[in-house]
């Protein structure tokens, strides 16, 4: 079963992050990945096997302010870094994980997604994708109305 860890809050270590995953590790996994922000832009961390495979890849006193971290059981697609969550939406605005499955995934995917590239073979990484498309058409759709009114 896999995890999700997230922190909010004033400058902290991305070591943070890590222990927070080391403490679900008990939980069971095969990947382990976290993003944080960084001068509004979205960094993504992601190794394939154990959390300390991830901690030797990050600098652990780097500061942050916003940052979520998973570790993965894998139901669709194989064990991978490229599977290993979290997953961006394609203009990076959107970055999710996810604990379980989404049965429609597919058709979520040929009714919505047509014509988007994903980047890893998990059912999750729709909703990145999903969120991409509707809040931004949500936006627009408002930012229209906003004009005319
Ligand atoms: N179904 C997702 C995947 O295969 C999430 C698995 C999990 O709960 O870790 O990536």
């Amino acid at each position: 079963m896999c995890g999700i860890f997230g922190y909010v809050g004033n400058d902290s270590r991305l070591a943070t992050l890590i222990s927070g995953l080391k403490s679900l590790e008990y939980r069971g996994y095969d990947s382990a990945g976290l993003a944080f922000f960084d001068n509004n832009e979205i960094i993504l961390r992601k190794q394939k096997g154990k959390v300390e495979n991830l901690e030797k890849i990050i600098d652990m006193n780097r500061t942050f302010n916003l940052g979520i971290a998973h570790t993965r059981w894998a139901t669709h697609g194989a064990p991978s870094m490229q599977n290993a969550h979290p997953h961006l939406s394609e203009n990076r605005s959107f970055c999710i994980v996810h604990n379980g499955i989404i049965e429609n995934f597919e058709d979520l995917k040929s009714q919505y997604l047509e014509g988007v590239n994903f980047k890893s073979g998990t059912d999750s990484e729709v909703v990145a994708h999903l969120l991409e498309k509707f809040l931004t058409e949500m936006f627009l759709v408002r930012f229209k109305r906003f004009q005319v009114s």
